[in-house]
């Protein structure tokens, strides 16, 4: 992998805070990334970082091969897209996407060509001539990316691209900024806090947790094998059981033994959780490495499955199962008795960091 973009042991500091903290991370060309992560923990820092609005307190930043620590914005070969667009009102959108090129002074017959192009990739080009107020605010997100896009940039930064939008326009938008990506062959980095936007849309992502990187990989990494217990918490809905690492799997207090996987990180003795995926359970308990009992709480259906909710003894927190349409005649009615099963090769041995 040839990286773009490479921030090494990158620190930013706001006073006592430690907004990035020895950050290293290594974008490749023509890759979808993505910094995910709860509310304040660095991820716009970060970005800002790569665009050059702030500098770093120690560390580096290298562009295409050159040191950019000390070089400022405009300077880069990146664009950093907004959240709010920053579109001009009184400008066509024509106008509005071929605004940086003609800063540039580049010929009027360049600037038409180029905008004419980004215009068709985003599929712009019947709203030419309308104004930012007539457009949609889908359609206002397209005109700003074009904007940025135009310019030709190595690497687009977008911070909550999707924010300002509703929730079936940024699904929509979600799938396609990745075709966008996809058409145009630049490296995008996304921040968001929206795990879900994060799985969607990004070839890599990189979890933050109060300046760090928690884990870095493939959303289907990050889902299966989260490193930690924040991992697999922030990213879609696990069950957790807390207890001591023992041979075998995991020592629950009043559960007994939960059988799974110890990996070499954990020594027998250590303080840890197990984790279990709810669509990793299963009605046909009898022969699986693992079997709770408890009483149905709640059954919710959600179109092609269903959450059921079982109350364990000796669990503070209800299981929570997702299981197929199909098993839906064989769970029985709220508040009788139910045992829900799975193999110790679903299960998730984490650290309690
Ligand atoms: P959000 O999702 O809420 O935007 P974030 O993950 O993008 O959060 P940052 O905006 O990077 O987080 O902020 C990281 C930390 O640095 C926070 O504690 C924030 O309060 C602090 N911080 C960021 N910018 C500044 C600044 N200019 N001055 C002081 N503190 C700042």
């Amino acid at each position: 992998m040839s990286a773009l973009v490479a921030v090494e042991q990158a620190v930013r500091r706001f006073g006592s805070v430690t907004a990035v903290d020895a950050v290293s991370l290594a974008l490749a060309e023509n890759e979808f990334f993505a910094l995910l992560g709860p509310s304040g923990c660095g991820k716009t820092t970060l970005l800002r970082l790569i665009a050059g609005f702030e500098r770093p307190d120690s560390g580096r930043i290298m562009i295409a091969g050159q040191d950019m620590t000390q070089v400022r914005p405009r300077q880069r070969p990146v664009n950093l897209m907004f959240q709010s667009y920053a579109l001009f009102p009184h400008m066509t959108v024509a106008a509005n996407v071929a605004y940086g090129l003609e800063m540039e002074r580049l010929p009027k017959s360049e600037i038409r060509h180029r905008v004419g192009e980004v215009l068709e990739i985003a599929e712009l080009s019947a709203l030419a001539k309308r104004k930012p107020e007539q457009l949609s605010g889908g359609q206002r997100q397209r005109v700003a990316l074009a904007r940025a896009l135009v310019k030709r940039p190595k690497v687009l930064l977008l911070d909550e691209p999707l924010a300002a939008l509703d929730r079936q326009l940024r699904e929509q938008m979600q799938l396609e900024l990745k075709r966008l990506q996809h058409e145009v062959g630049i490296t995008f980095c996304i921040v968001t806090h929206d795990q879900e936007e994060a799985l969607v849309m990004a070839d890599r992502v990189a979890l933050m947790q109060a300046g760090r990187i928690a884990q870095l990989g493939p959303p289907q990494e990050l889902y299966e094998h989260p490193a930690t217990h924040f991992v697999a918490s922030f990213i879609g809905r696990m069950n957790f059981f807390a207890g001591k690492v023992v041979a075998e799997g995991l020592q629950h207090q009043s559960l007994g033994l939960l059988r799974g996987e110890r990996p070499a990180e954990l020594a027998v003795g250590d303080k840890a959780s197990l984790a279990v995926r709810p669509e990793r359970l299963s009605v046909d308990a009898a022969d699986k490495d693992n079997r709770l009992s408890g009483a149905v709480r709640e059954i919710s259906y959600r179109g092609g499955d269903l959450l059921i909710q079982v109350g364990v003894d000796g669990l503070e927190e209800p299981l929570t199962a997702r299981l197929g349409i199909e098993a839906l005649e064989r769970i029985p009615e709220v508040g009788a008795a139910i045992t829900l099963g799975w193999d110790a090769t679903h299960s998730r041995l984490l650290s309690n960091s």
